[in-house]
């Protein structure tokens, strides 16, 4: 979650409880910029020298793309957590950028490419060469060449212009960003949704990605890299995605919508005939850049920022809120822009945010209830915070859901509130697990706040005696460590660390 100023203004179209099932289940919602996008130009046809198709572009032209990429960008960084405050690392990501430039259609773009704060997993082009890369993707990646195929790959829908083609089929009036707060197991993020900004975010189709790992791998070769990059770390965003679907409950081969396989959807076969198809053969002597790579992301920040908040096992922790709370065991909590949301095994749902508050706590959540049909409602006091209760029944597009809603007094004008929801015939059951999560909110003191570190990749040598469970304890994934331990270094399931293998640790 972001700081409170920001979840105050932005989180108050989640006060109401009627609430989908399925923005119930997401973590709610919160409002943002929508920028309208003048159309301006002269629509036609243009032969792109990537692609050599004569595609219908629409109302934009390469300098369009160039300024609506440009005006559309920062929204962007800020819906995934800002840029990454760090200039050794995004002066690395340059130099492999700088590398690739000459080899696309359209060197001339003024390609920028930012490391985005965040630990989803995803990369994404804006039109005219604005390219993001998450942490959460560079933690994941071992080597440069890896690197350069997410670059290359971005790189090869912009040259394609993939953007412009929607817009000509006219899927693109405007350009918005809605940020939803959601959530990853690996922690999370901002949503781009409901508008058309998630166009750029979400998915391409199967045959534009065929077409940017066509490209990507041609920028890659000719650079030099080893094209196997792009596939090991294809290899490696897929098992990644299939360990998240674990973590949230999810069927495997679900992804989540923000993850790369949502968004970029590929498959190894399908990259494996692109860079084929693009003659990508291996350069002689390849670059891989391990060694490099390795040393730019030693100290990588590694999940949840301190400034959004972390979440450690069952317990969420936000220094700038100055605020804590425990969930049930069995439920995994994951952090979004503007909400918390953690989702048991049990069917329940447990979502936090923060609200302003104006005067008397319980007025305010009757107000806030004022059209919900809300019952019983009751004060209570949490951990000596005046707070108020009251009982919802909340419509979802799969029948209506039990909802309780509580809201706290933390003081200096805001409220935190929780919205604990499970299916009618559930509920009940679950309701103890809820009343103990209420019960635990409680504030930091200001020495607790600043004690809170996040957690960062340190790469080091194993040693005799390192096994898997003893390296991987310093992730914040419980259950799950020892998978995102494999995924992170590229070890089989089941595998087992050698000792003096360079590994990347995660560490407090
Ligand atoms: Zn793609």
């Amino acid at each position: 979650m972001t700081l409170p100023s920001r979840v105050s203004s932005r989180s108050a179209p989640s006060s109401s409880p009627t609430v989908s099932r399925r923005r119930a289940l997401q973590g709610g919602a919160a409002a943002v910029a929508l920028a309208g996008v003048g159309a301006g130009g002269l629509a036609g046809c243009t032969a792109n020298p990537a692609t050599g198709r004569q595609t219908f572009m629409g109302f934009q032209s390469i300098d369009d793309d160039v300024a609506l990429g440009g005006r559309e960008f920062p929204k962007l960084v800020q819906a995934f957590g800002g840029a990454y405050e760090d200039r050794r690392v995004q002066g690395y990501v340059q130099d492999v950028t700088r590398r690739l430039v000459p080899h696309t259609e359209f060197p001339n773009l003024p390609y920028t490419v930012t490391v985005l704060n965040t630990p989803i997993v995803n990369a994404f082009a804006l039109p005219g060469g604005y390219v993001g890369v998450t942490r959460g993707l560079m933690a994941l990646a071992s080597n440069e060449a890896e690197l350069a195929s997410v670059i290359g790959h971005e790189m090869g829908h912009v040259n394609a212009r993939h953007s412009a083609e929607r817009q000509g089929q006219g899927l693109l009036a405007s350009l918005g960003v809605l940020v939803l707060g959601v959530a990853t197991g690996s922690s999370e993020i901002a949503q781009l949704a409901g508008s058309v900004a998630q166009l750029y975010v979400q998915s391409y189709s199967r045959d534009q990605e065929f077409e940017a790992d066509m490209l990507g791998g041609r920028y890659m070769t000719r650079a030099g890299y080893d094209p196997e990059g792009m596939v090991g770390l294809l290899a490696t965003l897929r098992e990644q995605s299939q360990v998240e679907a674990a973590m949230k409950g999810l069927p495997a081969g679900a992804v989540d919508e923000y993850n790369m396989m949502s968004t970029h959807p590929r498959t190894i076969d399908r990259t494996r005939a692109a860079l084929q198809q693009a003659a990508a053969t291996t350069p002689p002597n390849p670059v891989v850049g391990r060694d490099p790579y390795l040393q730019a992301i030693d100290g990588l920040v590694f999940g949840d920022s301190p400034d959004q908040g972390i979440i450690d096992g069952n317990t969420f922790i936000h220094p700038g809120l100055r605020l804590r709370f425990q969930v049930p065991p069995g439920y995994v909590l994951r952090n979004g822009q503007t909400a918390v949301r953690a989702q048991g095994r049990d069917g329940g749902v447990i979502q936090f945010d923060m609200a302003p508050l104006k005067g008397d706590v319980a007025r305010t959540l009757e107000a806030m209830l004022a059209d919900a049909n809300a019952q019983g409602f009751e004060r209570l006091s949490v951990n000596g915070m005046p707070g108020a209760t009251a009982g919802v029944m909340l419509n979802t597009n799969q029948g209506s859901a039990q909802g309780q809603v509580v809201m706290v007094d933390v003081g200096r004008g805001r409220a935190a509130r929780f919205l604990f929801a499970a299916s009618p015939n559930r509920f009940g059951a679950l309701s103890r697990g809820f009343r103990e999560t209420t019960y635990s909110l409680m504030t930091l003191s200001a020495a607790e706040a600043r004690s809170i570190r996040p957690r960062r990749l340190d790469i080091r040598r194993a040693g005799r005696g390192d096994t898997v469970a003893r390296l991987s304890r310093g992730l914040p994934y419980g259950r799950y460590n020892a998978d995102w331990f494999r995924l992170l270094n590229d070890m089989p399931p089941g595998g087992e660390v050698q000792a003096g293998q360079v590994v990347k640790v995660v560490t407090t």
